[in-house]
Formats: structure tokens, C-alpha cells, sequence
């Protein structure tokens, strides 16, 4: 007989799911794929109009933008390959600026780099951007829309849907990862519903739009997902709000997520202390996509994205489906999001191996274990030459992904097993509220844990330097030298 986890779910079904997720997750959790050294902004203030029938958008913004050398004399950003600027000024002064098309890369497949040069006179600081520009996507499929799919972009502008994020470069992008702080102003026609990053502050109609201001403090992407249909179920448990979007999901299904999603933010608060919401809330949005970037989603502070049209499809085919690790693991990232570059294996290696502590704690161990199997089995399939997490690349398909979340699990549950649960996550702890506010690497990572590891650090080096899969096993035990 199949074993059933405590939600009645099958786990044997559930496993097979959870395996699907895990390869997915690898284009949601995506920091610094462009690196702009140089200049960053600290604050948007945008305002957008969009015309879902023709598909077009139009944006005004104001940008106060941290130069790191105060002598620069240009910067860039990157903005969707088709969009057309209109106006571009620096500290009130109209700025030269030239573009290059980017090569296409695997989750940003259409933009360009505009280069700004900054205009003689304009060389008070901190430098404010004005600028106004509009276009169309270019039109490109969904992710999985069909098999050896070169190219994909899940944000989109038509008449049924939008959903625009960080991936179309809908928005100037310096750095994705780079924390800023939100003033959204968005216009849609009246019959339309939306949601974006951070706090709503204020709605009204005027003629035939309606209008809705938004805002976020250091925040991390600019989301927008709207839909006629998009409907909000809101929950308050104890003092959080959980806002769940979406356009036709079950109830049932909606009863569980929100479940799914209180024991998990409990859990992680317990553990590592509260993080920052915007608004209080956990926003979990099933944008109406027919495909789109699978498992969970995207994760963005206090906000998850996930693809409806996929979640329909699973429930058709399991009606007990369940979205417990994906989303464990995109809950996670609300605490850890703080490894910069190199170091973004930090944000990915604890949000797995938390979304499995997740289903420990509120499943079943067998769960756990299963998950710490299949770590291992995957990490033990790495070739010898795989890159340690000391310096494994934010990019680089499955070796390094492998590397990334499932080495990096392992090594995490090694420290626990031996130090133990209470000191294990006392140190967690400390990590996360050590650093929170920061954005930091490896070296960062290793300094703090040895200090807090005392003598057993040589298995913290050990993890960190090795070449290739687990270090030492005899069997299925961990090892240390
Ligand atoms: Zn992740």
C-alpha cells in the first residue's frame, strides 16, 4: 500500500513531482546574470500604461542612481531589445546615450545594453534619471511551449494576460539581485485586476482606466501580473496576510496553499527569526500562463509566481497534487537572498536544504530522508572535476546547479549531524541575522562558520574545496577525516 503523508497525499506521487520541481527551480532563482559594477540604482518611481489589446506599454520614470565612482563618466542598463526611448535626461539635462543588443542568454532572451554618457554640467550627485520609452514585447513563447525550445520569456502583454518581471528588461536593469526601493503607478483598462511587487497604497478609476499605486522597499525585481479574471483570496493568520491570486483554481486547492504556506513561514520565522514582508503579506500569485517556468515559480520578497495553466494540469492529472517543496523552497529565499554573484549558492544551497527541513518538520522524516538520498545520489554523480562551492559559477547548467543546491544541502546537513539540531540552527540563525541587510560571498560564509564551528571546521573546508561529489562516504555515511 502507498504510504500517505499527513495532507492524505501519496507520497510516492509526491516524490516523483518534487524531482520534476528541483530541475526547474534553476531559472527562478537567478542573481547578477548582468553585471553593472558601476552604477546602481536605489529607487524607482515609474509610471505605466499598458494597452492589453494591442499589446503595448509606455513608461515615465525617475531613477536615483549610486554611482560607485564618483568620476564616471557613463554607465549602462540594460532595457528590452524592441523598446524605443523618448526622452533620457540626466539631473535635468538631456543625456547622449547609444544601444547594443545583447546576445541572447538563457533566461534573458531579447535586450539591449544602453550605454548613458553623463552630460558635462550633470555631475551633482546623486545622479537622477529621467526617462520615457514604450514598444511591444518581442513576441516569444512561454518556457516549455515545445520540445528543444531555444528561446523562452514568460512575461507577456496581450488581451488576455500580463505578466511582466525582470526577464523582459521591461524596466532599466542594472543588477538583478541589487536591492531598491518601489514607486509603481500602473494604468490598465477598468475591467482589468493586478497585482505587483510590494504594498498596494491606493486605487481609482478615471473614465475608462483604473489606477493603482504600489511600493516596496529593497526589493529586488519590479512584477507585474494582471488578468479581467484574476481574483484575490485574502487571509490573515496571526500577523501575517496571505494573498492568494488566481482565476480558477479549486478551493480545495487554495485551502491548501495557504496551509501549506502559514506552516511554512511559521516554521522559518521560529527558526531564523521574521523577515521582512512588504505590507505583512506573503503574496502567492497563479499567473493564467498555459506554461511558463515550472515547479513553484519565481520568488521575490514577500511574493511567489506561479504558473496556473501548469498547476491546472497537474491537478487534472493528481487531484491530491501538492506544491509543498517548491514552495518551501521559494519561501525560503524570503530569508535567504543575501549572497551576492559567486556567492548566490548560499541563497540557493539553504533554501533547499530548508525546504526539505520544512517537510521534516511538518511531513514526515521519510521525506527527508528520501530528499537527502536523492542529494546525494545526484551529488555522488558529479564528475571529479566538478567545481567546488567555493567557486562554482552563478551559471553553468546541471553540474553547477547540482553543485549549488544539492552539495550545498549536504554540507549543511553534515554540520547539523554533527553539532546537532539546537546548535546547528542557533547558528542559522545567527547567519541570517548576522547578514540579512548585506550582500556577501563565500569568503563571508566561510569566516562565519568557522568561527562557529570551532574544531570541526575542517569539515567545513573540506565541503567548500573539494573537487566532485560528497567528499568522504563509506556507504551512506558522511565522514569526517
Ligand atoms: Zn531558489
Amino acid at each position: 500500500m502507498m504510504n500517505q503523508s499527513k495532507h492524505g497525499i501519496p507520497i510516492r506521487t509526491k516524490r516523483i513531482k518534487r524531482w520534476i520541481f528541483f530541475f526547474s527551480l534553476y531559472f527562478f532563482c537567478l542573481f547578477c546574470a548582468f553585471s553593472s559594477e558601476l552604477a546602481n540604482p536605489k529607487s524607482y518611481f515609474l509610471k505605466v500604461w499598458i494597452e492589453p489589446e494591442s499589446s503595448e506599454i509606455s513608461v515615465q520614470g525617475k531613477l536615483n542612481i549610486h554611482l560607485k565612482d564618483p568620476l564616471l563618466e557613463k554607465f549602462h542598463f540594460n532595457l528590452h531589445g524592441t523598446f524605443q526611448i523618448n526622452k533620457l535626461k540626466i539631473n535635468g539635462l538631456t543625456a547622449e546615450y547609444i544601444h547594443k543588443k545583447n546576445n541572447p542568454q538563457s533566461v534573458y532572451p531579447c535586450t539591449k545594453q544602453t550605454t548613458v554618457r553623463l552630460p558635462e554640467k550633470s555631475k551633482a550627485k546623486p545622479v537622477r534619471m529621467e526617462i520615457e520609452y514604450h514598444g511591444k514585447l518581442e513576441n516569444i513563447p512561454e518556457f516549455g511551449s515545445y520540445k528543444d525550445q531555444k528561446w523562452a520569456l514568460d512575461d507577456q502583454i496581450n488581451s488576455r494576460m500580463i505578466e511582466l518581471a525582470n526577464y523582459s528588461c521591461w524596466y532599466p536593469l542594472f543588477t538583478f539581485g541589487n536591492r531598491f526601493d518601489i514607486n509603481l503607478e500602473l494604468s490598465l483598462p477598468i475591467s482589468w485586476k493586478c497585482v505587483c511587487s510590494g504594498e498596494k497604497t491606493k486605487r481609482w478609476k478615471e473614465g475608462q482606466r483604473v489606477f493603482s499605486c504600489w511600493s516596496s522597499v529593497k526589493d529586488t525585481d519590479i512584477v507585474i501580473v494582471a488578468s479581467p479574471q484574476l481574483k484575490l483570496e485574502s487571509y490573515r493568520v496571526d500577523d501575517v496576510n496571505i494573498h492568494v491570486y488566481h482565476t480558477q483554481l479549486p478551493e480545495s486547492f487554495i485551502a491548501k496553499d495557504i496551509k501549506q504556506i502559514q506552516q511554512t513561514a511559521n516554521l522559518f520565522t521560529s527558526l531564523l527569526g521574521k523577515t521582512v514582508l512588504p505590507g505583512g503579506t506573503v503574496k502567492h500569485v497563479f499567473s493564467p500562463k498555459q506554461k511558463g517556468q515550472g515547479g513553484a515559480g519565481i520568488a521575490r520578497p514577500g511574493m511567489i509566481v506561479t504558473s496556473e495553466g501548469l498547476t491546472l494540469k497537474s491537478l487534472k492529472k493528481d487531484p491530491d497534487y501538492s506544491l509543498f517543496h517548491g514552495i518551501a523552497h521559494e519561501i525560503a529565499h524570503f530569508w535567504w537572498s543575501f549572497g551576492a554573484g559567486q556567492g548566490d549558492w548560499i541563497n540557493e544551497t539553504f533554501a533547499e536544504y530548508f525546504s526539505s527541513v520544512a517537510e521534516q518538520r511538518i511531513i514526515s522524516e521519510e521525506i527527508f530522508q528520501n530528499n537527502l538520498n536523492k542529494y546525494r545520489s545526484l551529488t555522488n554523480s558529479l564528475p571529479e572535476n566538478a567545481p567546488p562551492l567555493s567557486i562554482v559559477p552563478f551559471e553553468g547548467g546541471r553540474v553547477n546547479y547540482i553543485v549549488r543546491y544539492y552539495k550545498g544541502s549536504l554540507m549543511l546537513d553534515c554540520f547539523r549531524q554533527q553539532i546537532g539540531d539546537s546548535a546547528f540552527f542557533k547558528i542559522c540563525r545567527d547567519f541570517y541575522q548576522t547578514f540579512h541587510e548585506d550582500l556577501i560571498g563565500t569568503p563571508e560564509f566561510r569566516a562565519f562558520w568557522e568561527m562557529k564551528l570551532g574544531k570541526k571546521k575542517v569539515i567545513l573546508n573540506k565541503w567548500l574545496d573539494s573537487d566532485g561529489g560528497v567528499p568522504i562516504t563509506i556507504g551512506n555515511r558522511l565522514m569526517l577525516l
